[in-house]
Order: structure tokens, then C-alpha cells, then sequence
């Protein structure tokens, strides 16, 4: 009998609508148990796989092993009709682990997992499909396997730190977490004002100290503490000060590496090799001129162009994020093992500066409606987030942190949200 899983108290619905978006757009690594069944299942018998490896490495001698590309970068087993041949000969328990889970993440918290999505899948993007819940069953088999393969009762079940020498309890963590799930829940103001006051309260607790502040009293502290901060807050975006030099520099490399994309159809420029992911690079840290492609999605458009106003966004819209942001908080995905081990703060601190990312997409996005735009951003920083190694490294968790002390990081939400 495995853990419990926590399913979403949010209203979030999916179901698979078979697009073959990810089945075009990863790299899918297998362990030597799922690479030896599959090798068992007789594919090279097919004409099509004769001399065809069915896996590859990850680098070119060394590096884990993943499923092997067809020419236009979709997976191996992707059949013309847009099915997985694996699935289809030998039903989904045949299929890599990481395939059947997606776009589901489980996150272990301790005594129980908790249950996230990937917004990188359309589906749920688009809120399509029954209510989460009606995926526990699978759910619940997943997480067993997952606790077999990882032996998730050490190391990764341990809880992630509030900030360096401060450690407190999954229950207590739980409590930060939900204070600031009731910002973003609460929709009297905008979202950006939920956002700024989120990071408002972060910004506070993290100059308090928890060691004596635990359980019924900590509950107690958030609850005095959340409306207070919250009227400390700015009303408007146009009250607050624009982002500084200092922050518009780090935050455009940080954009630069939420709207990247380097494998699959919606492969940008890193198809031209290194030279230009460095140049692109270079345009970015820059600021001004015709924005570099490093998503294919990105149409022709101007650094220039996106730091115009362009008005607030339609309720729909806010739903969207409000959405967002409470899977995001509630399955506890912005920090631990599922997002490059960051402390606690750290990571609400890097999940929120995916908001002025999203908007500065949406505004990028210039060839379709806004709400599609903000579909597509949603998608595009989320498919990075958590995933994308040069987002979980050690300069980038400076950045962060710089933008999060300064106050950048609202800031940049006020000004992305006028
Ligand atoms: S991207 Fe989502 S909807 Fe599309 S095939 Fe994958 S899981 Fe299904």
C-alpha cells in the first residue's frame, strides 16, 4: 500500500485529447528495466524498425537513455494515425513511466503526494476534460510504481528548507503555502494586486525567524499577518515604481530562457547551433530591436513593442492565472525535488517571476487574440518550469534572489500588467 495522494482542491478538469503534442515535443528518458522490456516487445520484426535503435543516448556516448526521433523529432512509436504503437500492442502498462504520468506530476510531501499539472499540455491549458479527481485510480498506481522506482521514503520525501538554516515541518510548510494560495484564491482585487501581495508576504516572512512559531500558532501569525501585508500593498500597477535598470537586465535573460524551446516542432533558434543561441543572447541582454526567435511561436515583433501599455487583462483572462498559479501552489510543484531542489521561498519567489515572464509573452505574442496569447505563454514558461536545467542553475537562483530583494520582481508584475 503506497502513500496517499492529496488530489487538487482547485477546480481543474483534463483529459487527454490526444494532439501528440508531447509526443512530438520530449525526449522521453527510460530506465534500463523499461528499456529492456521494450526491447522485448519484438520491434525490430516490424520493416519499419529494422535497423532503426529504438533508443538513444541522451549525449552522444554517455548520458542517460531516452527514446529515439523520427526525422521530424516526434517519438519512434508515434504512428501515422497520431497512436502510440506501444499503447496500442501492448496497453498503457507497457509504455515508459514518464509517458503515462504526463501531464500529471506527483509530488511527494512527506507522508502523502500531492497531485500537479503540467500546463505545457494544452488540455489543461484550456481546463478540458473531468474533473482531475476522476484520474486518482491511474494516479494512485503511478505514484506506487514511483515509490518503487525511487524509494521515495529517504532523501526525496524530506522537506524542502523555508530559506538557508531554517527548516520547519511538511504541516508548517503547508500552512505558508495555503496563507498564500488565499491571496491568489481571493479574486476582490486583481490578479497582479494578489501577486504583488504574495510577494509581499514572502518578502516579510522571510526576514522573521519560525523556530518557536509552529502548528496552531503559526496558523494564527499567518492569519493576523496576510491582511496586513496586504494593505501595505499598492492599489494600482500605475502606483508603483517601474522596474530599474538593474531589474529589466536580469529580468530579460530570465524571459530569454522561460520562451525557450530546443527540441520538437516549436524548436526556435537553437536549430542554428550554438553561435546563435549566443547572439540571441546578446539581443536579449540588449533590449532593443527585433526579439530573437528562440521559440518558433514567437512572431516578428519588437523588444520595443512589448514595453508599450497595452491595458488590463479581461477577467477570463485573470481566471486563467488564478488557475495557474493555485495548482502551482497547491501541489507544492515550485520547490523541493520538483523544481531543482529550491528552498521554499526561493521557489514562490521563481514562481512569481513566471508571471511578468507570461505577460511579457502574451505581449510578444502579437499574431493572435490576447487570451490565445495568454494561453500560449501560460503553456510556453510552464513547459520550462521546473524543467529547464539553466532555470534551476546557481546563477540564475541569484537572479532570483536579486530580483526578489530589490522588490523587482513586483515591479515588473505592475508593469507588465498595465
Ligand atoms: S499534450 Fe496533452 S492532450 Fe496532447 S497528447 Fe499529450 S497528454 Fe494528450
Amino acid at each position: 500500500m503506497g502513500k496517499p495522494i492529496q488530489s487538487l482542491t482547485v477546480l481543474q478538469n483534463w483529459d487527454c485529447h490526444g494532439c501528440t503534442d508531447c509526443c512530438h515535443e520530449y525526449r522521453v528518458h527510460v530506465t534500463d528495466e523499461e528499456r529492456s522490456r521494450i526491447e522485448r516487445q519484438g520491434w525490430e520484426q516490424l520493416p519499419e524498425y529494422q535497423g532503426v535503435p529504438l533508443f538513444v543516448r541522451e549525449k552522444r556516448f554517455s548520458g542517460p537513455y531516452r527514446l529515439n526521433s523520427r526525422s521530424d523529432g516526434a517519438c519512434i512509436f508515434l504512428d501515422p494515425n497520431g497512436g502510440c504503437r506501444i499503447h496500442a500492442k501492448f496497453g498503457s502498462e507497457a509504455k515508459p513511466l514518464a509517458c503515462r504520468i504526463y501531464p500529471f506530476v506527483l509530488v511527494p510531501a512527506g507522508n502523502h503526494w500531492r497531485v500537479g499539472l503540467r500546463y505545457a499540455c494544452p488540455s489543461v491549458t484550456r481546463d478540458q476534460g473531468s474533473p482531475v479527481d476522476t484520474h486518482l485510480p491511474e494516479l494512485r498506481e503511478y505514484a506506487q510504481l514511483l515509490e518503487a522506482r525511487e524509494a521515495v521514503n529517504g532523501d526525496l520525501a524530506e522537506p524542502p528548507r523555508l530559506q538557508s538554516g531554517q527548516t520547519v515541518a511538511w504541516e508548517d510548510l503547508i500552512l505558508f503555502m495555503r496563507a498564500i494560495r488565499g491571496i491568489i484564491h481571493d479574486t476582490t482585487h486583481p490578479i497582479e494586486r494578489r501577486i504583488r501581495h504574495a510577494l509581499h508576504l514572502i518578502r516579510t516572512c522571510r526576514s522573521a525567524k519560525f523556530d518557536k512559531v509552529r502548528g496552531k500558532r503559526l496558523n494564527e501569525f499567518l492569519k493576523l499577518i496576510t491582511p496586513e501585508t496586504g494593505r501595505e500593498v499598492e492599489h494600482s500597477p500605475e502606483e508603483v515604481p517601474p522596474p530599474t535598470w538593474v531589474g529589466r537586465m536580469l529580468f530579460r535573460p530570465t524571459v530569454a530562457l522561460y520562451a525557450r524551446k530546443d527540441t520538437g516542432r516549436h524548436r526556435g533558434i537553437s536549430k542554428y547551433g550554438r553561435l546563435a543561441l549566443l547572439w540571441s543572447a546578446w539581443r536579449f541582454a540588449q533590449g532593443v530591436g527585433k526579439v530573437p526567435r528562440v521559440h518558433a511561436l514567437i512572431p516578428e515583433v519588437r523588444f520595443e513593442q512589448i514595453e508599450e501599455p497595452c491595458g488590463p487583462l479581461t477577467s477570463e483572462m485573470q481566471e486563467m492565472l488564478r488557475r495557474y498559479y493555485e495548482v502551482k501552489l497547491e501541489s507544492m510543484q515550485f520547490c523541493g525535488g520538483t523544481n531543482f531542489r529550491f528552498d521554499f521561498w526561493d521557489g514562490l519567489d521563481s514562481l512569481f517571476l513566471t508571471y511578468p515572464a507570461i505577460l511579457w509573452l502574451t505581449r510578444a505574442l502579437v499574431d493572435c487574440l490576447r487570451s490565445e496569447a495568454l494561453m500560449r505563454a501560460i503553456r510556453i514558461v510552464d513547459d520550462n518550469f521546473g524543467f529547464n536545467p539553466l532555470l534551476g542553475s546557481r546563477r540564475q537562483l541569484w537572479t532570483t534572489r536579486i530580483l526578489a530583494s530589490r522588490g523587482e520582481i513586483a515591479r515588473l508584475v505592475a508593469w507588465y500588467s498595465r
